[in-house]
């Protein structure tokens, strides 16, 4: 069965609108220098901003721009809700630049605060990945309680975030666990023993192959990578949906999701400010 996340993206965007129709907030986007990706994704954000009504003003900066002038340009936004893209050009100290949000308008989650509010199961802000994956879950009733969940990520975007999520005592929690990463020896004998996978490499020299997973196993592809045009998940689809009882698909899966939880937490940071 697909996991069909432009389903769920549309009745997130349905939840924003009707929670703005008496005042819209506003979101501040940053991107740095000309990253084709990066670009895509700023677009896409700014596209679903307008579909909803929520009202954003976008920034390029080219990459030569210091860490202090762009630190000023975050202090200087009255905004609900601040994004700035990543990656950022190396020269670019990214944990400064992230530690220069206002904690309650950090609606990507990457400030040292946020990120400990939510390891200790207090969140303020949900990081809009790991927020989709449980909007799946949610939406089609797939419980993590006493599952064993294997990450295939272990990055403050999804990985780490999501291993917190899913062990703590919550309804949507209590899950049991693996990080596997870059220098895990035998990542099949783990995937083999999940019945949960949630894979976000995104690079050609791994795939989630069919034989990695057991049957019945649910299986959410975050991973991207471009070969020639297309777009491609982490799961070799046609062998992993053979075995998977749920799969998402890529593109159409968590990538729509993602958006619309930031859409959410923008008009969270709104209802919590005003
Ligand atoms: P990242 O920081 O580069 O994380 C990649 C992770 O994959 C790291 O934990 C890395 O391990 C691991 N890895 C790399 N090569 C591996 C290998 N051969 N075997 C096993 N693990 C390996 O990137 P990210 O920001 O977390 O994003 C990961 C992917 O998800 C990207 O493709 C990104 O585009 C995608 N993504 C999609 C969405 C969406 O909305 N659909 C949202 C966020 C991210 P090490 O730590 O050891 O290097």
């Amino acid at each position: 069965m697909i996991l069909n996340g432009n389903l769920i993206a549309s009745k997130i965007k349905e939840e924003v609108a009707y929670r703005i129709r008496n005042g819209k907030p506003t979101l501040s986007v940053c991107l740095v220098g000309s990253d084709p990706s990066s670009e895509v994704y700023v677009n896409r954000k700014c596209k679903t901003c307008d579909e909803v009504g929520i009202l954003y003003n976008l920034k390029k900066f080219p990459s030569r721009i210091s860490s202090q002038e762009l630190s000023e340009w975050i202090s200087q936004q009255k905004s609900d809700g601040i994004l700035v893209q990543l990656p950022l050009p190396e020269h670019i100290d990214k944990n400064f630049i992230l530690n220069q949000i206002n904690p309650n308008k950090d609606v990507d989650c990457f400030h040292p605060e946020n990120q400990g509010l939510l390891m200790t199961g207090r969140p303020r802000f949900l990081p809009c990945t790991p927020a989709g994956i449980l909007e799946i879950f949610k939406y089609y009733n797939i419980k993590p309680k006493g599952k064993n969940v294997v990450l295939v990520n272990r990055s403050l975007v999804v990985g780490q975030p999501l291993a917190s999520i899913l062990t703590q005592d919550h309804e949507w929690g209590n899950a049991t666990v693996t990080i596997c990463h870059e220098y895990t020896k035998d990542i099949k004998n783990f995937c083999l023993n999940a019945d949960i996978i949630i894979t976000a490499v995104g690079k050609s020299n791994y795939r989630l192959t069919g034989e990695m997973v057991k049957e019945g196993t649910v299986v959410i592809d975050v991973g991207i990578f471009r070969e020639g045009k297309k777009i491609r998940g982490d799961c070799v689809f046609e062998e992993v949906s053979e075995k998977a009882s749920w799969i998402t698909p890529v593109p159409g899966g968590v990538g729509p999701i993602t958006v619309a939880m930031l859409l959410r937490n923008t008009v969270l940071a709104m209802e919590r400010q005003r």
